[in-house]
């Protein structure tokens, strides 16, 4: 098999961890798309479409959105050649393998899951004091997508580890710092 056109990294880690501003920062700095589920789903939700009305409960009760639905979203959204960064996807072992096959049919060369490691008293802080007011970010919900992201998310942490690609990241600190400790394990894989 020849070499991959395209490049492909992952950004694993709890609620609070920091993925998004880190995904945003590779995408500045190293001209990778942002793939944020997240971010779609919100996006659906504001416009107030079929697929918005149908996830709109799920992500304010904090679970999580069906594979099914999130594979559809994902076979849409990429399109090589441009090299990607996925923030918060995937999160659930059969996510995972999914994903593993549509890298293989669209070319893309996975060539790290940075772990962003943040303990949860500081995760649980930082939730609370978020700013945007996201409709998830209250209480119960924390809870809730805490208890969603060890049952179902901290999974994968053993399926890359086993892939050899799993690269845990020190996530305390300012987001420049974490930044620099992102960019340059990239620069060793
Ligand atoms: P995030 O911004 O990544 O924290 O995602 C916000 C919410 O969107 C999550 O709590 C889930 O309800 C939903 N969501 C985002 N990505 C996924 C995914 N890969 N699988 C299932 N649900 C997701």
């Amino acid at each position: 098999m020849g070499e991959a056109a395209s490049k492909a990294v992952i950004l694993l880690g709890p609620p609070g961890a920091g993925k998004g501003t880190q995904a945003t920062r590779l995408a500045q700095r190293f001209g990778y798309r942002k793939l944020s589920t997240g971010d779609v789903l919100r996006d659906h939700v504001a416009r107030g479409t079929p697929l918005g009305r149908e996830v709109a409960p799920i992500m304010e009760r904090g679970d999580l959105v069906p594979d099914e639905l999130i594979l559809s979203l994902i076979r849409e959204e990429l399109t090589p050649p441009s090299d990607v960064v996925f923030d918060g996807f995937p999160r659930t072992v059969p996510q995972a393998v999914a994903l593993d096959q549509l890298l293989k049919e669209k070319e893309l060369r996975l060539l790290a899951v940075f772990s962003i490691e943040v303990p949860l008293e500081e995760l649980l802080r930082r939730l609370r004091g978020r700013q945007e007011g996201r409709a998830d970010d209250e209480e119960e919900v924390i809870r809730t997508r805490m208890q969603v992201y060890r049952e179902k998310t901290q999974p994968l942490i053993d399926y890359y580890q086993a892939r050899n690609l799993l690269v845990p990241i020190d996530g305390v600190g300012d987001p420049e710092e974490i930044f620099a400790r992102i960019a340059h394990a990239l620069g060793e894989v």
